[in-house]
């Protein structure tokens, strides 16, 4: 390094941890937290994003807004509601209050009237209920994968469960819903055809060792064209006659049809047509926290309870509570940006083009989360220099959009118009870095 690199001016680590705002910080939340923050500024300085005398600054200022957790707030600005990389569904404000409600000691699993232990959840299953009216119980563990695991287990063991090939999906980076099954010891008996399953084939494979019938919605991905599938209507006809339970994982959780999502079935429409078991993630169209929930009859709900394995899944107090406030409170952000009004975005959209810029151009949103697969949601985005994503993804708070054909493209579908002058304000700050930049 030549003496006149900029480099050799930023400021050693040890200099750093001895300022007393950085020793107070190392003290409450930790001195591996705050040596990371030291070590990310100093980066940044080094790769010449910031100069060497801003450094002190800079670690003062993430030190103020950090705390002992690393996870940073994102608003989410591209136009995907159930954005898995985002943490899917964010919680509304009555599921947020739960969640600080429910952290400290709480009556989780005890009644304050009696003062006798009681049923664990019981509100939220009870809340479950109210809002799945066809259901006669409800189990809730800690995801729709254990959930699946948890009900394929329990009622066929070692035996089999009956799946279609049109149903043999793979629904997140190399994970797959029949090797998950499989895990526990659980046979596939695999019937029908990619595209064409029939009644007979079901018919043909039910026997001794089959413990159900499964039916896996096709979540992130259609088939279209020379296609049969069987009803669930027709299959719980097929299975009841083989007194056999029919379980249908749909994976997004629509309690009821949405005119918005025409070919997304719902669970309680699979329950009236004779389901016996339905299986939905709690932090996908119902827009609560990661849940695996199952509705079902009373009898195979308890056998799923009973099994040992229900423990190893239950779920935690702060997503009991998250998920009925989410049940019992006001719309939740999920159904909110599903049914948010074109022309109210396009409104928006325009207001913050006037206040940062950009051009105003037609943008789909999208489900996301294996939800709709493919169903375009009509809507806006701003239109920015594309170099800007960057930036606006390190700022404060983080914002998230779409980088194509050269623009960064910034749906505001998914941010709560309150956070609009946010958003504003974050682009402004993003436009400030790169000019700076340009400036050095
Ligand atoms: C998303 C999904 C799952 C898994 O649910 P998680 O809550 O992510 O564990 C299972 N089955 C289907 C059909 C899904 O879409």
């Amino acid at each position: 390094m030549a003496e006149t690199d900029p480099r050799r001016r930023i400021p050693r680590t040890d200099r750093l941890l001895a300022l007393p705002e950085v020793a107070r910080a190392s003290a409450s939340m930790g001195e591996r937290v705050v040596r990371e923050l030291v070590r990310a500024v100093q980066d940044r300085a080094r790769s010449g994003q910031i100069s060497p005398e801003q450094v002190e600054q800079e670690l003062l200022a993430g030190i103020g807004g950090a705390g002992a957790h690393s996870l940073r707030p994102v608003l989410n600005a591209t136009g995907v509601i159930v954005h898995t990389n985002l943490g899917r569904a964010p919680l509304s404000a009555a599921a947020r209050a739960a969640l600080q409600d429910a952290s400290g000691y709480t009556d989780v699993e005890f009644d304050l009237p009696s003062g006798q232990r009681s049923r664990r959840g019981a509100a939220a299953r009870t809340a479950l209920l109210e809002a799945c009216p066809a259901a006669e119980d409800a189990l809730i563990v800690n995801n729709g994968a254990a959930a699946l695991l948890l009900a394929t287990t329990a009622l066929a063991g070692t035996g089999e469960v009956v799946l279609s090939r049109g149903e043999m999906i793979e629904i997140g980076a190399g994970f797959r819903l029949p090797d998950l099954v499989a895990s526990t010891g659980t046979r596939i008996r695999e019937i029908g055809t990619t595209n064409r399953t029939h009644a007979d084939d079901y018919r043909a494979a039910i026997g001794p060792d089959t413990g159900a019938v499964l039916r896996i919605h096709a979540s992130n991905y259609r088939i279209s064209g020379f296609t049969s599938a069987v009803p669930v209507a027709e299959l719980a006809d097929v299975c009841h006659r083989a007194d056999l339970p029919l379980v249908v994982d749909l994976g997004s959780g629509l309690l009821e049809p949405d005119p918005v999502l025409p070919e997304e079935p719902a669970l309680g429409t699979a329950l009236r047509d004779g389901a016996d078991l339905v299986i939905a993630s709690g932090d996908k169209l119902l827009g609560g926290p990661q849940a695996g929930i199952l509705l079902g009859r009373a009898e195979v709900v308890a056998r799923l309870a009973r099994h040992p394995m229900s423990r190893a899944m239950r779920a935690d107090k702060l997503a009991l509570a998250a998920l009925e406030a989410t049940l019992r409170g006001p719309e939740p952000p999920v159904p909110a940006a599903l049914h948010a009004d074109p022309e109210a975005l396009r409104t928006r959209t325009t207001a913050l083009a006037d206040q940062v810029g950009g051009q105003v151009v037609a943008h789909e949103g999208r489900v996301g989360g294996g939800g709709g697969a493919e169903v375009p949601l009509p809507g806006w985005a701003l239109a920015l220099p594309e170099h800007l994503a960057e930036p606006l993804r390190r700022g404060d708070p983080a914002v998230v959009g779409t980088v194509r054909d050269g623009a960064c493209l910034l749906d505001l579908r998914c941010i709560p118009a309150a956070q609009d002058v946010d958003l504003a304000r974050a682009v402004r700050a993003a436009q400030g870095a790169g000019a700076a930049q340009e400036d050095a």
